[in-house]
């Protein structure tokens, strides 16, 4: 047991020495000592500690045997219940948008009637498989698809097509749509846009 907790402190050392840097595998099992498990331990780090150690399923441009910690702050790993901060941490990272059908929070609800869409939270793998409440185990899911009132299973849109959409939409939407994305990226323009 001493052992083990020695080589999660070891990797958590290191990971604070070196925020913002991305980190490969073969360091961080050196750091730990050696220890075979340094995985596992990088696990409970992230989904007991709460450390916001993003990899390769969190972010496209990491390789799978890349790791990063941008900032101590910590996301409170409450097991059972998902919490306020959790919620607005996971929404965020998801643009409030149904990682499901695409659908935004605010957005009219697809299925009729004056209502907006809302979003909740779901689970990647579900509990039932052994899922957990853990920020990297949810997702941002409107209560529509939650519900499995939709035919969700929709394959991500093929970039091709999804430009294709674009290239041939109103001037409007397609302003919309730079709008949207320059604000999900946290970018603003300075340049006039034509009036919608
Ligand atoms: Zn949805």
């Amino acid at each position: 047991m001493a052992k083990k907790r020695g080589s999660k402190q070891l990797i958590l050392e290191y990971f604070l020495g070196n925020l913002g840097k991305v980190l490969i595998s073969r360091d961080i099992q050196k750091a730990s000592g050696g220890a075979v498990e340094w995985a596992r331990r990088v696990r409970e780090l992230r989904n007991e500690d709460g450390y916001q150690i993003l990899s390769h399923k969190d972010r496209a441009d990491l390789k799978p045997n890349q790791y990063l910690l941008e900032t101590i702050d910590r996301v409170p790993a409450f097991a059972r219940e998902i919490s306020t901060e959790t919620r607005a941490w996971v929404l965020e990272r998801n643009g409030y948008t149904c990682q499901m059908c695409g659908a935004a929070a605010g957005d009219p609800d697809p299925l009729g009637g004056n209502r907006t869409v809302r979003l909740t939270m779901g689970h990647i793998i579900d509990k039932s498989k052994g899922g957990d409440d853990t920020p990297q185990n949810l997702r941002a899911v409107c209560t529509n698809c939650n519900q499995g009132l939709q035919n969700t299973a929709l394959p991500k849109p093929v970039r091709i097509h999804l430009l294709s959409q674009i290239r041939r939409a109103t001037i409007p939407d397609q302003i919309a749509t730079l709008e949207w994305l320059l604000k999900k990226f946290g970018l603003e323009t300075t340049e006039m846009l034509p009036k919608k």
